[in-house]
């Protein structure tokens, strides 16, 4: 079965596509046709077990979408703002102005509260904008910035916009199944997530979780054909087919993913095991001199972003190849003022993987022939 000359992947530390489990991509290894019985329950139980996750069994529907996590973003914002609405993004990082980009590319008015990237959103500041201006009818909110790994306050900021009477779209692509989220008392419109990330599927596709009145307003708002979430709804409901061909292996794969999420323990055991790989992670290349960007209380356990080494023998490009000789896929810093790179907590790794990350880069400073690490150091 297994080819033996094949090389073993690497451990991704990046925050999706991420590792998966051999289950999760054995379930790749065959073919469904997408008018199929068997192929439409699996995509019916996924929509359930997604429901069941945030428990919005009573009051939402899980819309699934192709494409990747921004695909569902932006059929989100299509689709549930209506044309003349108005969208307040709370600005601190990279997937926040990819929201503000979304409004702007879709013609839908827009608002931001921009904030350093190294600071979290604030509710009082969301009241305070609600209050000032009435015409904004909608606040999106990413949960975990993961451009940073901020953390932002979802079920304070929620209950500001409901006592505002207002629409919320949430952005938790990188924490959906690891932080909690619970429809019953954080009131949204929309949470939006994706197959390739806590859940550990594959990449492909992502669902949006639509509060059911507001789903059923929502029809001819869509500026898409093909990103309409009101149409493949109820297409879905008619003939429990997706609209247009579904990314067929990704769903399965995810079913898959979710059945061992459910074996594991669910939210609160998916949740702690990455808790453990971000203290680890932050203990271990602690000890070797680096500095994590965020303060601890805001950290989200799903990516870590570090401070560059402060030595003139560090460069990015060379440090991330002597990392992955040594077996460990990292990711770019995305901040532009300072010199950083990130490291994910998530994905379908032992409890061995963040000690042999840190292992290998301990290693790679010395095989670059690093001293300094920490910029605060006396040197
Ligand atoms: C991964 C991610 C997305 C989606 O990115 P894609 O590259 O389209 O999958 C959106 N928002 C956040 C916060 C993410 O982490």
């Amino acid at each position: 079965m297994s080819q033996p000359s094949m090389p073993r992947s690497p451990i991704l530390l990046t925050p999706g596509p991420l590792t998966t489990s051999d289950r999760t991509r054995a379930a790749m290894l065959r073919d469904w046709g997408s008018w199929d019985g068997d192929f439409n329950a699996i995509t019916a139980r996924i929509r359930q077990q997604v429901l069941r996750i945030v428990h919005g069994e009573e009051t939402h529907e899980c819309v699934p979408m192709q494409g990747s996590g921004t695909f569902s973003v932006e059929a989100a914002i299509g689709t549930l703002v209506p044309r003349t609405g108005h969208v307040l993004v709370p600005n601190n990082g990279a997937y926040c102005q990819r929201i503000a980009r979304i409004c702007k590319v879709l013609g839908r008015k827009l608002s931001t509260i921009d904030y350093a990237e190294d600071r979290q959103v604030q509710a009082a500041d969301v009241d305070r904008a609600l209050a000032a201006d009435p015409s904004i009818t909608h606040v999106a909110l990413v949960h975990c910035e993961t451009g940073t790994g901020v953390l932002n306050p979802l079920h304070e900021v929620a209950l500001v916009v409901a006592r505002h009477g207002r629409g919320l779209i949430v952005d938790a692509m990188s924490s959906f199944g690891a932080i909690e989220i619970d429809a019953r008392t954080t009131p949204f419109d929309a949470v939006i997530a994706a197959s390739g990330k806590c859940l550990e599927g594959v990449p492909g596709m992502g669902f949006v979780i639509a509060r059911r009145s507001v789903l059923q307003a929502s029809e001819g708002n869509s500026p898409s054909l093909a990103m309409d979430l009101y149409d493949q709804w109820i297409y879905m409901g008619k003939t429990t087919q997706w609209r247009f061909t579904p990314p067929t292996h990704v769903v399965a794969a995810l079913d898959e993913a979710i059945a061992q999420y459910v074996e594991e323990g669910g939210l609160p055991a998916r949740g702690g095991r990455y808790a453990r790989n971000c203290e680890a992670l932050i203990s271990g290349l602690g000890a070797l001199g680096f500095r994590p960007y965020l303060d601890a209380a805001i950290q989200a356990p799903i990516i870590v972003t570090f401070h560059a080494p402060d030595d003139p023998a560090y460069d990015f490009k060379t440090f991330y190849n002597e990392v992955k000789k040594r077996g460990y896929i990292l990711y770019p810093g995305k901040l532009t003022q300072v010199e950083t790179f990130r490291v994910g907590c998530i994905g379908h790794f032992g409890e061995a993987g963040i000690p042999g990350a840190v292992a290998a880069v301990a290693d790679t400073l010395k095989a670059m022939g690093i001293r300094q690490v920490a910029a605060t150091a006396t040197a």
